[in-house]
């Protein structure tokens, strides 16, 4: 394997904040990002504007104290917008509410790169273009801001327009908190892909792994609680990845007993001939492609009846009704 090229890591030392004095930020969205950025965002002394249909995302808004306009006068007002709608609408929010009232020079970024990689969207040539992808759910964002943890972010420019694309980037980055953890530069493409891979490759090679091995033990005669239980629902698992993250995944190991560790260790190398790369390949290709992206937009357009028809068919696995059987057992919606 070639040896990989150094990522590029900006930390709050990168950052000028003062790039953003006197400006103001529209955060179009008010959801799980929208809501965690602009209170980070107003708590680092940027001014913040907030662009939502009237309804109840507004009213939170309202409520925590920011002024609340259309989208399209959010955008008119703004330096800077924070694009922090569903991706899948906001192709169409672009095109009706932001496009024509940016202003010119405007800073315009994306929190995930797809949008601009599969084409939905072309800003005009006069527009700088960044991406600050949070590794972190949206709660997440304003919690370890809160707590002075920050979190990671994948970081990149699109278009420089003004020459100034990257400070202001940066500066919004250590506004969110980001940086005091780590923004790590990449490409639109390139953080596109790795998400969805995530997504689409990892996901449900482990969600097979976690499925069959359920069945198994079920077939096997085991009772189909305590095989809930031990495999996923106790939280264990759960925990067990959260040390991961915090400590590293061989580091981890010293958590576990020595008879886990052994049993780990070495019924890993007896499956070690199982290939998947060359399964995993295929849902990379398939995403590198643009055939993930055409495909899902073609299904929103035909009213996603595959998607609904899938997630009505997950209801008949006898997983669904296993899993009711283990969390009333152990009351775990009490
Ligand atoms: P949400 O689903 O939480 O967004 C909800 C917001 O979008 C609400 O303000 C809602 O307002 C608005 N909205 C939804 N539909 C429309 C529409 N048709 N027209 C206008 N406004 C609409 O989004 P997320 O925060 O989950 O995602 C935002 C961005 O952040 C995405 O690019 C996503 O990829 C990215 N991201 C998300 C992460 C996460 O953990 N969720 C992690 C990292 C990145 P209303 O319906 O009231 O109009």
């Amino acid at each position: 394997m070639a040896e990989p090229t150094p990522a590029r890591i900006f930390h709050d030392a990168d950052a000028d904040p003062t790039v953003l004095a006197g400006k103001t930020v529209a955060i179009v969205g008010y959801g799980n990002q929208g809501r965690s950025q602009a209170l980070n965002l107003r708590d680092s002394g940027l001014a913040v504007v907030v662009g939502n249909r009237d309804d109840s995302y507004a009213e939170q808004a309202r409520a925590d104290g920011f002024p609340v306009h259309s989208i399209t006068d959010a955008c008119a007002r703004a330096d800077v917008v924070m694009l922090l709608v569903p991706d899948e609408v906001m192709p169409e929010v672009w095109a009706r509410d932001i496009e024509r009232s940016l202003r010119q020079g405007a800073c315009v970024s994306f929190a995930s790169g797809y949008t601009i990689t599969f084409g939905a969207i072309t800003p005009g040539p006069d527009l700088d273009v960044v991406m600050i992808a949070p590794r972190m759910i949206g709660p997440g964002v304003r919690d370890r801001f809160v707590d002075g943890k920050g979190f990671p972010s994948f970081v990149g420019v699109h278009q420089d327009a003004t020459g100034r694309a990257k400070p202001r980037m940066l500066a919004l980055a250590r506004g969110i908190g980001s940086t005091k953890t780590g923004c790590l530069e990449l490409t639109f493409a390139q953080e596109a892909h790795l998400d969805l891979f995530t997504e689409q490759g990892f996901g449900p090679m482990m969600g097979i792994a976690l499925r069959q091995s359920i069945e198994l033990l079920v077939e096997q005669g085991y009772p189909p609680e305590a095989v809930v239980m031990e495999i996923f629902a106790s939280g264990e698992l759960g925990y067990a990845m959260q040390r991961a993250a915090d400590t590293g995944l061989f580091a981890q190991n010293a958590f576990h007993s020595h008879t886990s560790q052994y049993g780990s260790m070495t019924r890993s190398a007896r499956v070690m001939d199982i290939d998947l790369k060359a399964r995993l390949l295929d849902h990379l290709d398939d995403i590198r492609s643009g055939r993930f992206a055409a495909e899902w937009k073609a299904e929103q357009q035909n009213g996603l009846q595959l998607f609904n028809q899938m997630k009505e068919m997950a209801r008949f696995h006898p997983l669904f009704d296993w899993e009711q059987r283990t969390r009333k057992a152990f009351r775990m919606d009490d």
